[in-house]
């Protein structure tokens, strides 16, 4: 069912006109050059909510994507996406240390420490001082711990994973902070990112990773520790964000007995919304439900890993306000060019799931994951 949202462009168009106000609004018509309807899976729900013991985490983080995002996403797909396939939902509050709104850094680092912090600040707390991450908690216990973003390695969501600096700007602090990190596989952006780094960076670097710029290529399977950098992680990037994050999966399975925990951001639903593009959010936003896809899909065999599906913040306050269920076509209204405070949905599957199925803070759900891994703090 490869229905593209170019449908009844012309009275769309019409109907469009019509319904204007002094609000953007974008229709999904021209979504047609970047998407296409795309297939949700249904997972069976045999281990879901049971209350076994949980080897991986799967963390999927879709930055910006709040309420508008997924119901513009699931209602253009048709009515339905992997995500809201699930059974198991709840809220999540993101407010920062110093700032009712939000940004990635402050988010990425409560869940990726479980700790609130400054706006702006990578695994820092209030008074500057490194906090532990979940990858740098968990190693030791004898995980094996990734990233995959769409964001250049240094964005603060995946930087949140395995950096500590007061500024998320210092793109070369946090690439510098890689080597002595926590990660046995790390993926994001991008070759040209790297090799814009100080020569010394990139050393540090290869002589700690095996630095591949092709998942196919054969030092892959002899390696002990990989940093795999796509050519792009825009939207002329093929299936790179489903395909890595299944990539992720067998390579941390295969270098740990004890289990895994890995991250996933769809980061540039965040930056279309930024923008107020809507087909380029909704583009973004189906992509990313393929890599919660691969996750569910590998659950549901595995039987003992939790994945966990939510944002760090909304971005655009992103509101949908007319659609057609048949055609695909959706209306927005952006209300903001920024982050806005509202809380963002959270889905769960897997043992354990219903511990999230409530409202909590974003640094809640890091010492959630860290108490099923037997890492409580
Ligand atoms: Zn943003």
């Amino acid at each position: 069912m490869k229905k593209t949202f170019i449908l009844l462009a012309a009275l769309l168009a019409t109907l469009t006109l019509a319904a204007q106000t002094e609000n953007t609004e974008i229709t999904a018509v021209a979504a047609g050059a970047y998407a296409t309807q795309q297939d949700s899976y249904t997972p069976s729900f045999k281990v879901d909510g049971k209350n076994t013991r949980v080897r991986n985490v799967i963390l999927l983080i879709g930055d910006g994507m709040g309420h508008g995002a997924v119901n513009a996403a699931m209602y253009a797909n048709g009515g339905s996406l992997t995500m809201t396939n699930l059974r198991t939902f709840g809220l999540v509050r993101t407010q920062s240390a110093d700032n009712f709104t939000t940004d990635s850094a402050a988010s990425g680092t409560a869940y990726a420490t479980g700790r609130k912090t400054k706006n702006g600040f990578v695994g820092k707390d209030t008074a500057r001082v490194n906090i532990p991450n979940i990858p740098e908690l968990l190693t030791p216990l004898g995980y094996a711990c990734g990233v995959v973003s769409t964001d250049d390695l240094n964005g603060a969501t995946p930087a949140s994973f395995f950096a500590h600096q007061a500024a998320r700007g210092d793109k070369e602090e946090i690439w510098a902070d890689l080597p002595a990190s926590a990660l046995k596989f790390a993926s994001a952006g991008t070759q040209s990112t790297f090799e814009s780094m100080p020569v010394l960076t990139q050393d540090a670097i290869k002589k700690t990773f095996t630095v591949v710029y092709d998942p196919a290529d054969p030092a892959v399977a002899a390696s002990d520790r990989l940093l795999y950098l796509p050519e792009s992680v825009h939207l002329d990037r093929g299936d790179y964000l489903p395909a890595t994050t299944q990539m992720a999966i067998d390579y941390l399975s295969k270098h740990s007995k004890k289990g895994f925990f890995l991250m996933v951001e769809g980061a540039r639903i965040d930056k279309h919304e930024h923008a107020n593009e809507l087909p380029e959010t909704l583009a973004e936003t189906l992509d990313f439900d393929k890599a919660v896809e691969a996750a569910v899909r590998f659950a549901e065999k595995d039987g003992h890993t939790l994945v966990i599906i939510s944002a760090d913040h909304e971005t655009g306050a992103t509101i949908l306000n007319g659609g057609n269920l048949e055609t695909g076509f959706v209306r927005t209204v952006f209300g903001s060019g920024s982050h806005s405070p509202m809380m963002v949905p959270l889905f769960a599957f897997g043992p354990h799931s219903r511990d999230f199925g409530c409202t909590q803070e974003n640094s809640d759900v890091a010492i959630k994951i860290l108490g099923l891994l037997g890492a409580r703090k």
